[in-house]
């Protein structure tokens, strides 16, 4: 179908299925289960969403994904607004962890046909995958266990940071077996999904629905399975169905964002499972690699960037693609908007001040608790206590944030380090300290200590 006139429900299922797969559970019910589609009208997609505080949130932490994505999918720059709109049925309730359905109405949609594909995305493909020298191991690999599965490499582990193509990857093998064996039943899931149902099961006792549904596919692809950490009932259900799909010669792929060794509290039997077949790392993308990475997402965006341009962006972004996609989206909007071609100074303009650098890799959540703990002079009990004088309230603040930057960390989770705090807790905590960035140095030079401590744990 021709993208331009490609139906506005249909993109909004496209950009909404994508980013859903994206987060964990818990945000996507939190900050998406609302947000509706008003319009799409002159290059700018208008969303809604009920309330102002979640509106300041979703542009804070969620804008430049959706204006990625929806550029993606119509093909050429889109800006992306937040709206309150008063006509949309807030679902009050005491329990504030409860914000309606998973999804609006329309969208149930994509979560059923999503499902019926094996919860596949059809953007993610090996061919427009770009290979270079910090992914060819993992490519390659990927490559020969989609064309045999389950006679190669099993399992098939891949780790590395954020954006480096973890998930495009196994997404990649997931919809080359559908197209080369159509028999065969796929079942792609992030981790934390796995965790969920599993709960879920647990508690409405349809654990052995449950068990079907995981036991049953010939393929598995478990997306980011760094979040066993410290669940131990899940990682006893997990290895149980790892075994079961393994012994029968079913093909598993797993990715994390590191080795199984490093994941904090994950069972050695597991961790060996892991390592049983073939683990493969995939790096940030090198100076070349990233100016193959433009060239290519420019080239789908009918963007003109010549050699020079995209050296230089290639030279001032040194993170990963995710990263890269951002930039050339900010890039085109700014070219558009200001009516101008994309040359070197307009470059300079935009980035100016955001080069960005790679993410330091830090072993657990405790490791960090503990550095911020040793920084202000206090202990880690003190930071997961119950007391909230004014000495521990901004170190805890900061420790949320951390963790929620540095690792990635659910809410939840945080939450739940930090002594069984409320999720709403640890956002407004990140929150806070989010504001204080801009206004108080006294907190930038903490944080950078901070974060120049966590590199010990490189
Ligand atoms: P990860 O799962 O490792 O965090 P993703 O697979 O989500 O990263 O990749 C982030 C974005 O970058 C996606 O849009 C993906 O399509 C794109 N991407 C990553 N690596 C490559 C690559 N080698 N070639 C093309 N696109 C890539
Ligand atoms: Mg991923």
């Amino acid at each position: 179908m021709d993208k331009l006139i490609m139906d506005q429900a249909l993109i909004w299922q496209n950009v909404l299925g994508k980013i859903s797969d994206e987060y964990p559970t818990s945000q996507v019910k939190m900050w998406f289960s609302n947000l509706n589609l008003l319009t799409i009208e002159d290059n700018c997609a208008w969303l809604s969403c009920d309330n102002g505080f979640k509106k300041d949130f979703l542009e804070k932490r969620y804008l430049v994904r959706f204006v990625q994505l929806f550029s993606e999918s119509l093909g050429r720059p889109i800006e992306v607004k937040f709206k309150v709109d008063p006509q949309h049925k807030s679902k009050k309730s005491n329990d504030t962890a409860d914000f309606g359905p998973l999804f609006p109405f329309e969208a149930i949609h994509v979560a059923e046909a999503t499902q019926d594909k094996a919860s596949l995305h059809s953007a993610y493909t090996f061919e427009n995958f770009i290979v270079g020298h910090s992914n060819n191991v993992a490519y390659a690999a990927a490559q020969a266990i989609a064309k045999n599965p389950g006679a190669t490499y099993n399992p098939l582990f891949i780790y590395g940071g954020v954006g480096v193509g973890k998930t495009h990857l196994m997404q990649a093998i997931g919809n080359t077996i559908i197209k080369n064996f159509p028999n065969k039943k796929i079942l792609y899931f992030p981790t934390e999904k796995f965790t969920n149902d599993f709960i879920e099961a647990l508690t409405s006792k349809r654990i052995k629905e449950f068990r079907e549904k995981y036991r049953k596919a010939d393929v598995l692809l478990a997306d980011d399975i760094q979040f066993l950490g410290g669940r131990e009932g899940t990682q006893e259900e997990f290895f149980h169905t790892f075994n079961e799909l393994h012994m029968s010669g079913r093909q598993i792929v797993l990715s994390s964002d590191r080795k199984p060794q490093d994941i904090a509290k994950l069972e050695d039997r597991l961790s060996s499972r892991f390592l049983g077949g073939l683990a493969v790392d995939i790096g940030q993308p090198d100076f070349e690699m990233r100016v193959a990475i433009l060239k290519e997402k420019a080239q789908k965006r009918s963007l003109h960037l010549t050699d020079e341009v995209c050296n230089l962006i290639a030279t001032l972004v040194i993170s990963n693609t995710r990263e890269l996609e951002g930039v050339l989206t900010k890039i085109a909007s700014y070219a558009q908007a200001q009516n101008q071609i994309v040359d070197q100074s307009l470059v300079q303009k935009v980035l100016g001040h955001q080069a960005t650098k790679p993410k330091t890799h830090i072993a657990s959540g405790k490791e960090l608790l503990s550095c911020v703990a040793t920084y202000f002079g206090l202990k880690i009990s003190d930071l997961s206590g119950p007391k909230r004088n004014k000495q521990l309230v901004l170190p805890r603040q900061i420790a949320m944030y951390l963790l929620r930057h540095e690792l990635s960390m659910p809410l939840i989770k945080i939450g739940q380090l930090l002594g069984s705090r409320d999720h709403t807790t640890v956002m407004y905590g990140v929150d806070r300290v989010e504001g204080l960035l801009g206004t108080s140095d006294e907190l930038n030079k903490n944080l950078l200590l901070i974060k120049q401590q966590l590199t010990y744990y490189d």
